[in-house]
């Protein structure tokens, strides 16, 4: 079995203490390959050699940069059907949505190799005379990029791609069930050309390898991606270092359907947005809500189509859901299940595990439907699986009412032919990303992406805005008048 160590100052390395743990394939429980766990001074190891490489990597000219993150891309490129099965082997995604994951990687890696070439500050004049005013950009420093495992390597490129442009030096750690995506990314930074000590990987626990980055007084930023409860905790902490952070968390994303909508694509849209990648997305629609007039034929053809969901093996393209990440992941939902019921939730279909045959040894929930009203624990928590609850609305009121009646804030989707609707619930919705007849799932790299309420803490990933989260803002007063002139008194 292939093995795996830590990845500090360019090469690997064992963990000091020599511990070890395993990553295994969700869909049958076999095992792919072997990692170091790191320990606390293992991850200090990591943050000395990117705080080392920083003067360096900070001269590079930024477009030279940009070149070995395209040049990253282009590796990616080609490795892209091997990379994808890997997604599809460690996370349990289907294979579709596995090469999805890696073109995401390789479309930001693109996108943002060019910023290298922009970088863009602001000039503006003074107001004296002979004197001129500017703000540049200036990298953090050293980051800390903590990911989680849904999108293993998407999410890992849209943060170290951000990172490494503007100038800073990595530390980053993978979600323990996905590092073997990690390994493989970091061998193709590698390659493309990165120096060593730019961008170094450290495998582990959470609880002792992120919160080592996140407490550390050398690391400067951490970016972080994962459920909400983590994401409080390492703003705490980071907060007591005045560190920059960037926090992208949890949803409970709503899609609604009007009276007006086109049913059949509405359908569709749930039917992707509810079961795509298990339900085990940020912006997956985990609340259905339909105008009472539509609501009959939405459910019908909704339920007929979810029953015909094929599940397995998520490497054979015939499937539509595969597993869900691992067996806790498949307890936490098992257990929202029996909320909903305890709660009075009516299970309309799916609701229990397959494990018989073909599905002993992996992790598979059936697709599973709720109808209830809006309040239980299942319409406002994120229960993250392939689980949608059902609501009657009205009107347009109710349903904007309880769209925006969570913690959450990251995507809504409305169904409707009618334009006025339709703008008026880009406005009215409380989210950081809203689509208008098409499903809560689906983000473009060159748009900024992130929410708002307990989604996160405003910053967001992606398009122009994502390395505001990796730079500071430096501003610039040349005088070139030859004399000591004063701003704001008169001479
Ligand atoms: P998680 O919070 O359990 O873990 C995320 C990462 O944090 C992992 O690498 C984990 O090892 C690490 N970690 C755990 N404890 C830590 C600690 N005390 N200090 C520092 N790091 C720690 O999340 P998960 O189960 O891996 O991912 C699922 C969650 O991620 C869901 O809530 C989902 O909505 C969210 N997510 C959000 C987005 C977004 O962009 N908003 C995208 C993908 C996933």
């Amino acid at each position: 079995m292939k093995k795996y160590g830590l990845f500090i100052n360019g090469k690997w390395i064992d963990s000091s203490d020599g511990r070890t743990f395993e990553t295994i394939n969700p869909a049958n429980g076999s095992v792919l390959a072997r990692f170091a766990q790191a320990t606390a001074e293992d991850v200090e190891k990591a943050i000395d050699a990117a705080q080392r490489s920083f003067s360096t990597w900070k001269g590079y000219p930024a477009p030279k940069r940009g070149e070995i993150l395209l040049k990253a891309a282009s590796i990616m490129r080609v490795r892209k059907d091997e990379l994808g099965e890997l997604v599809t082997q460690e996370m349990g995604k289907i294979i579709a949505e596995g090469l999805g994951d890696v073109q995401e990687a390789i479309d930001f890696l693109e996108y943002i190799s060019g910023e290298g070439r922009r970088l863009f500050g602001e000039t503006t004049p003074s107001e004296l005379p002979n004197k001129f005013c500017m703000t540049l950009r200036q990298p953090v420093g050293v980051v800390g990029c903590i990911t989680p495992w849904n999108f293993p390597i998407a999410v890992p490129c849209w943060k170290l791609g951000a990172a490494l442009v503007s100038g800073n030096t990595v530390v980053y750690k993978p979600s323990s069930l996905t590092p073997l995506c990690a390994a493989i990314l970091l061998e193709i930074f590698d390659e493309a050309g990165l120096p060593p000590g730019v961008l170094n990987m450290v495998t582990g626990p959470g609880e002792i390898v992120g919160r080592t980055i996140v407490e550390h007084k050398n690391v400067k930023a951490i970016s972080f991606t994962g459920g909400v409860d983590t994401g409080k905790d390492v703003y705490l902490r980071a907060a007591r270092s005045l560190k920059r952070i960037g926090l992208e968390l949890g949803g409970k994303n709503p899609q609604i359907i009007m009276h007006d909508a086109h049913i059949d694509l509405a359908v569709e849209g749930v039917l992707f947005g509810a079961f795509g990648t298990a339900g085990q997305r940020c912006t997956a629609t985990s609340r259905l809500i339909v105008h009472k007039s539509v609501y009959s034929i939405v459910l019908e053809k909704l339920l007929s189509k979810t029953k015909a969901l094929k599940m397995g093996n998520p490497l054979d393209p015939l499937v539509d859901v595969g597993p869900v990440s691992c067996e806790e992941q498949k307890q936490k939902i098992l257990n929202y299940v029996k909320i909903g019921i305890d709660e009075g939730a009516k299970l309309l279909c799916g609701g229990k595990q397959l494990s018989a045959g073909d599905y002993q040894k992996g992790f598979f929930i059936e697709p599973t439907i709720f109808e209830t009203q809006h309040g239980l624990r299942i319409t406002k928590e994120e229960i993250f699986g392939p689980v949608l609850v059902a609501i009657k609305v009205k009107n347009y009121e109710e349903a904007i009412k309880i769209a925006n009646d969570v913690d959450y804030g990251l995507s809504a989707s409305i169904y409707t032919s009618d334009i006025n609707t339709a703008y008026r619930a880009i406005d009215d919705l409380e989210t950081g990303i809203t689509y208008i007849n098409a499903p809560t799932i689906g983000a473009e790299v060159h748009l900024p992406f992130g929410g708002i309420k307990g989604t996160g803490n405003g910053t967001r990933e992606a398009g122009t805005t994502a390395i505001e989260e990796f730079t500071e803002l430096k501003t610039v007063f040349i005088d070139y008048s030859g004399r000591l002139q004063k701003a704001q008194i008169l001479d």
